[in-house]
């Protein structure tokens, strides 16, 4: 019997309960009990699988958003039972939730334990109380850290927390300082994502930038690199430009997107790839409810039938900037054109910001905060 391909699943919950001031991301702050019930159902509808159950092995499933626990226990737990009865799910599938530290009860943390789910990224971006009023985020430093003994208290051991620098007043101290707090509770966490906050047009600090004090470049790669090694000291690889995992805890949702692997996302604004080809469903949830109670599929609610198959061209431009993020690095065996990658990486090559190694090329981790300006010169 041929060996099962992997793949893995996304689902995009559109709801938040306020707009924080720096997100672009699709969501909504208005929904009812009954909306989110027919939200839970379009998604189940749309997951029946469409493809060749037999011929795909499920690595990992993420709900992601918005804020997906506001979706509730039962519909998580529904949405779940979906698409158990629709894949082959492997054995050690990954099972992600994305959480705010005030959007879920214990019960409900021990609910979704018992539903499956197996790994909770918590949204904590920062334990200073001033820097998360001025960012708009809903919560406190001390719900943050209740939320996180709650999880644990509720049997997670795969708790990812998700924090922020470059904010507004922030300095390298007060970045250390979060993760000393966040490093020191017991070892309840074993992945931290780290982001740069990157100003959106159209956001509320967008459109009020001058009103706050942001770090400067040098202030910010000074928070990378000291954070960076902090981490390190306590045991976590930064195996991803934005990512530092425990051994044996690296995100195997994301090191699918990273490998260019297949993935197939439901719900409005949700992205796919599948069979070479890059699509999306819109960003309306009333129009993806819509569709999907005509019976629609996840390749006739999105633009699936208007996307061109990628050139080779673009599966290597694809491949060069998501695997270069990562710690592994890029095969060049997998290039459908390695030379042309090759006349560009020697430079980076001789000026020692990147590394080869029998036909694998990683950039050195010196090179991680400026990465944005090399991959774009690299495709
Ligand atoms: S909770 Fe997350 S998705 Fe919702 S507004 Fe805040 S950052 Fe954006």
């Amino acid at each position: 019997m041929p060996e099962k391909k992997p793949l893995s699943l996304y689902i995009h919950v559109p709801f938040c309960e306020s707009r924080c001031h720096y997100c672009d991301f699709y969501s909504n702050t208005n929904f009812s009990p009954e909306l989110k019930n027919r939200y839970t159902m379009a998604i189940m509808n749309t997951i029946a699988a469409p493809i060749n159950r037999e011929e795909y092995l499920i690595k990992s499933v993420y709900f992601g958003g918005g804020t997906p626990a506001l979706l509730g226990a039962v519909n998580i737990g529904n949405a779940l039972d979906k698409i158990k009865s629709s894949y082959l799910l492997d054995e050690n599938c990954e099972i992600t939730l994305e959480t705010n530290p005030n959007s879920a009860s214990e019960t409900d943390f021990i609910s979704l334990k018992n539903s499956g789910v197996n790994r909770i990224s918590v949204g904590v971006q920062s334990l200073n109380d001033d820097i998360l009023s001025q960012i708009g985020r809903s919560h406190n430093s001390t719900t943050a850290l209740e939320c996180i003994d709650m999880l644990s208290d509720s049997g997670f051991d795969n708790l990812s927390v998700d924090l922020m620098f470059g904010l507004p007043d922030q300095n390298c101290e007060m970045l250390l300082d979060d993760l000393d707090k966040i490093t020191t509770l017991e070892n309840k966490i074993s992945h931290i994502s780290m982001y740069d906050l990157k100003l959106e047009p159209g956001t509320v600090m967008y459109n009020k930038r001058n009103m706050f004090s942001f770090p400067d470049d040098d202030e910010e790669a000074d928070m990378y690199y000291a954070a960076s090694e902090f981490l390190a000291q306590k045991g976590f690889e930064h195996y991803e430009i934005s990512n530092f995992a425990k051994k044996g805890f690296r995100s195997v949702h994301n090191m699918n997107y990273w490998q260019s692997g297949d993935f197939l996302g439901f719900g409005a604004s949700a992205h796919s790839r599948y069979n070479n080809k890059l699509f999306s469903i819109s960003p309306d949830m009333h129009l993806f409810i819509e569709n999907a109670e005509k019976g629609g599929t996840i390749f006739t609610v999105s633009n699936y039938n208007d996307v061109k198959t990628m050139a080779d061209d673009e599966i290597d431009e694809v491949y060069i900037i998501m695997s270069l993020r990562t710690s592994d690095g890029l095969d060049i065996s997998r290039l459908k054109k390695p030379d042309e990658f090759l006349n560009k990486a020697s430079r980076f090559l001789n000026a020692g910001m990147m590394l080869e190694k029998d036909g694998n090329y990683r950039l050195l981790e010196k090179s991680f905060f400026v990465s944005n300006q090399i991959l774009s010169y690299l495709i």
